[in-house]
């Protein structure tokens, strides 16, 4: 079984999942989000503040690892 995590957005109509297996906390999400909507925690990205989300793909486009699935991307 994948190691997925989810967050999901009421306000913006989105959610993220992050594959865990592929996530090497690299931090470049963190880096091209501009509303700062990630965080690296014990070395796992994790998406405390999809709320903001404006839906912009960087964070998508921008993972090494293509951890990162976005249901607006
Ligand atoms: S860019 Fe990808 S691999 Fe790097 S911390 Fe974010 S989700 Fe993990
Ligand atoms: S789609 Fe854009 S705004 Fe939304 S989490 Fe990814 S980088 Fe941040």
């Amino acid at each position: 079984m994948a190691d997925i995590k989810t967050w999901e957005s009421e306000d913006v109509g989105c959610t993220i999942r992050i594959d865990y297996d592929l996530c090497t906390g690299c931090g470049e999400c963190v880096e091209v989000c501009p509303t700062e909507v990630y965080e690296v925690v014990n070395e796992k990205s994790t998406a405390p503040n999809v709320d903001e989300c404006i839906e912009c793909c960087a964070c998508v486009e921008g993972c090494p690892q293509d951890a990162i699935e976005h249901s607006s991307c």
